[in-house]
């Protein structure tokens, strides 16, 4: 088969895959108790779900502009204002099929073939893939300290002319982690003086716990926003549990979303006109589900920190955001592949090996589902 040499370098997605098999073996009456997941349990916001069916009852399911319907864009733009203190204008907007493909057209608009993107380990599995894919080359920085939080010396050295971008997910998916004020603040300044792209992906931005925030990196840059390297990405999939809607969005300087408008209107034309009003309805409505969900997944992550200190020999970093922990597994196997095989034959426990986010030794445990998941899967 003619298959390109591009095309057979990219990976499988292990979590796209890891879900599809928990399916699998559910279907088949198995007890499996899926931690590898990336998605809440909870419904949709009641709003989410009026908008996009009043859209549907409307029998109007047109094309949209390519770069999103202008009410959707309008309440990202309260969104940005009310969260990030930005005041954008329509043309900083971009939205897209998932912030999978917000993050796509940016690397797509960005990038010359061997131009290379930062990544900080542990990193979120498509990075690096999505990288190779627009003929850029990762640079993965790990720091050598053994804890999950990058560091600027490392970042520095790992720099070279061919440096267009450095991609910051904190909090970090699969971590936990926030990044400290003094870090984003010195990335942004970086990247600011050195014409380096700094790409923020910020989908779980409102998932941080014990009253702690992760604040926009905006307010470290003198910059405005037709000027500035920062570029934010967001989206409804980890904000409201509403990952199947698949919408996601850029704000970015407007020479950039132009080009990505251009290559979103080649590939997909724009977002599924319904999507796009569920995400309005999530956005423009109560913010209740945002909080409760943040409660909720809090909740989870102490239930988690309790049930792993009967591992001997598990070293936890415990997670400040998102919902995800990447317990360090050494002790008991230092392949996590083999690892988290051992565990789904034996324990019929999903979890995803750290080796797929570039952090060989540990697995990626997620608290996003419900409490009892949590408690069985760890005393399985
Ligand atoms: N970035 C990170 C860090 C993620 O974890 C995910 C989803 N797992 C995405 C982006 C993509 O989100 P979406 O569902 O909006 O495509």
């Amino acid at each position: 088969m003619a298959i390109s040499q591009l095309a057979r370098t990219i990976k499988e997605s292990p979590t796209l895959r890891l879900n599809e098999k928990a399916r699998l073996l559910r279907e088949h009456g198995e007890p499996v108790i899926h931690l590898g997941i990336g998605e809440p349990k909870n419904k949709a916001p009641i709003n989410a779900i009026l908008s996009s069916a009043a859209r549907l009852n409307t029998g109007e399911v047109k094309y949209t502009p390519t770069d999103g319907t202008p009410s959707l864009k309008k309440a990202i733009i309260r969104y940005m204002e009310e969260h990030y203190d930005r005041l954008v204008a329509p043309e900083n907007v971009i939205v897209s099929t998932g912030a999978k493909q917000s993050l796509f057209n940016i690397l797509f608009t960005l990038l010359d073939p061997q131009d290379e993107v930062i990544l900080l380990a542990p990193y979120w599995v498509s990075y690096p893939e999505m990288v190779k894919m627009v003929h850029g080359v990762p640079i993965v920085v790990t720091p050598e300290d053994g804890t999950f939080h990058p560091r600027m010396e490392e970042i520095e050295q790992a720099v070279s002319s061919y440096t267009k971008a450095i991609i910051i997910n904190s909090p970090c998916n699969p971590s936990g982690l926030v990044f400290s004020e003094e870090f984003i603040a010195a990335i942004v300044d970086l990247c600011e003086t050195r014409g380096i792209y700094v790409i923020l992906d910020d989908i779980y931005h409102k998932l941080v716990f014990d009253g702690n925030r992760a604040d926009p990196a905006y307010q470290y840059s003198d910059k405005d926003l037709e000027s500035t390297r920062l570029i934010v990405v967001n989206g409804v999939s980890k904000l409201y549990g509403m990952t199947g809607i698949r919408i996601g969005w850029v704000v970015a300087p407007r020479k950039l979303v132009e080009v990505m408008r251009n290559i979103q209107a080649q590939t997909t034309s724009n977002p599924s006109v319904i999507s796009q009003a569920a995400a309005e309805g999530a956005l423009s409505g109560v913010q209740t589900t945002v909080e409760s969900l943040r409660l909720t997944i809090q909740n989870n992550r102490d239930v988690m920190m309790q049930e792993m200190r009967a591992f001997n020999g598990v070293h936890v970093t415990k997670p400040q955001g998102t919902f995800y922990c990447l317990p360090d597994f050494k002790a008991y196997n230092k392949n996590s592949v083999e690892l988290a095989n051992f565990l789904l034959e034996k324990a019929m426990v999903v979890t995803v090996p750290g080796v797929e986010f570039g952090m060989e030794g540990h697995l990626r445990v997620s608290y996003a589902g419900a409490v009892k998941d949590v408690v069985e899967a760890l005393s399985a």
